[in-house]
């Protein structure tokens, strides 16, 4: 055969560029934030094989065929994790379309965002499907790594229930149950229930997602009104714990969270307008109030919203506040968790901010590293991956290499490309501004 076009033939047989490689490099000269701490601790990091293989504050012998990074007392941090994410939520209002199409690709977007600001790790509290999950572990599609909760479950009339207002009942009419592209499921009733948690599951959820109370984005449902029923959260709960993992719950008010909490929910998404005795009930269960800053103090701003929508959303932001007295009072885990959606996705690195107005830095770089991955590890035997969220020996090498420090002035990841020199996910370079 002639030459040229065996060559031809040849690269047309390629195979797609294949998943990029974890490399063995050796961060020498770091000031090392573990995720655990208040300080800084000068050392050397050696990642390979994807995991973080020694750090020591001796000098490390450069493996055969590794990079050295001299870095110089940069500072290195594990890489941040978001507890709350909707990242097939992001196409933005104009474009509205929740065609899967669409939202995939603002979701491969938004995924590329989150990595170019130290983010190695998301756990989406609905709607992306958990095939996306795997999209990013292949590293075919660049992302974090996800934790799907599947289609987000709502009772009729429910947090969930985004249809419109006259819209017929896809149940009573005798249709799919599901609703939004597929990014919500309408149930009621206890084996409704166990059936959408289970087909979460199957499909590869690594926890569950309900909407347990009044929403502001909803149509519907006044933030007063209690969903679901004591049995159907027990249901979700029990279906759950069956495969070793657990159940996030939207929920805003006092009422609401002690139902959730009495019937078994270990995270409780937001809970602005908890009480005192509410909280000390969260703690006493061991419970995660998973809440989120600034979504919720722009919400009333964002496009798209009716005028019911805005009374609920300054509603639930009076009680702000107090819920941050309250998580710091009890000591109640919370995390880091943005929840933003449209747009809004832009505000993340204001996220850290204006917490830093509440906590000290370190507290801050722990929620988003350490605290999340505390959280993320209630997926028990379905958190296939290894330990992330801390610099450990035997540790995922998720890693954030900052040129300025972040624990002086946390804003400075407000502008990564000049704030981040690299960032590792799994020992593989996905952000390199150096
Ligand atoms: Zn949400």
């Amino acid at each position: 055969m002639h030459r040229p076009l065996l060559c031809l033939l040849f690269i047309c047989w390629l195979p797609v560029q294949p998943p990029a490689v974890a490399d063995t490099l050796l961060l020498e000269n770091v000031r090392i934030f573990d995720g655990t701490g208040d300080r800084l601790r000068d050392g050397h990091v050696l990642v390979e094989d994807g995991l973080i293989r020694a750090v020591s504050e001796d000098p490390i012998p450069l493996p055969a065929g590794g990079t050295r990074i001299e870095a110089a007392g940069r500072v290195l941090t594990p890489g941040f994790i978001d507890l709350h994410t909707h990242i097939a939520g992001h196409v933005p209002v104009g474009l509205e379309s929740r065609h899967p199409v669409v939202q995939g690709a603002f979701a491969a977007k938004v995924a590329r965002f989150y990595l170019d600001h130290g983010f190695t790790t998301l756990r989406d509290a609905g709607g992306a499907p958990p095939a996306l999950a795997r999209a990013f572990e292949s590293g075919e599609l660049e992302g974090p790594r996800l934790f799907p909760s599947g289609a987000v479950i709502s009772q009729t009339a429910g947090h969930g229930d985004w249809r419109e207002i006259h819209e017929p009942h896809p149940v009573l009419e005798g249709r799919s149950p599901y609703i939004g592209g597929g990014s919500a499921v309408i149930v009621d009733g206890v084996a409704r229930t166990l059936a959408a948690v289970r087909e979460n599951l199957k499909y590869g959820a690594t926890q569950i997602k309900i909407m347990g109370g009044g929403g502001v984005m909803s149509d519907f449902d006044p933030i007063h009104t209690l969903q679901p029923s004591p049995a159907e959260i027990r249901a979700a709960v029990q279906a759950a714990s069956d495969w070793d993992t657990y159940v996030l719950a939207h929920a805003y008010t006092s009422e609401a969270v002690t139902r959730l909490v009495e019937n078994g929910v270990r995270c409780i998404e937001h809970g602005l307008l908890i009480d005192d005795a509410t909280a000390k009930l969260v703690k006493d269960n061991d419970v995660v109030i998973s809440t989120q800053l600034v979504i919720f103090r722009s919400l009333a701003e964002m496009p798209g919203l009716t005028d019911r929508n805005r009374e609920k959303a300054a509603l639930v932001l009076e009680g702000q506040e107090n819920l941050i007295r309250l998580i710091k009072k009890y000591d109640i885990t919370t995390g880091f968790g943005t929840d933003l959606i449209s747009s809004a996705y832009k505000r993340l690195p204001q996220e850290f901010t204006e917490r830093a107005r509440y906590w000290t830095p370190a507290e801050v770089l722990r929620q988003a590293t350490s605290e999340s991955a505390e959280v993320i590890r209630m997926a028990g035997k379905l958190n296939r991956h290894g330990p992330f969220g801390e610099i450990r020996e035997g540790w995922l090498a998720d890693l954030v290499l900052f040129n300025e420090n972040p624990l002086e002035d946390i804003s400075v990841i407000e502008v990564p490309e000049r704030a981040i020199a690299l960032v590792l996910k799994e020992g593989v370079v996905v952000t390199d501004n150096r």
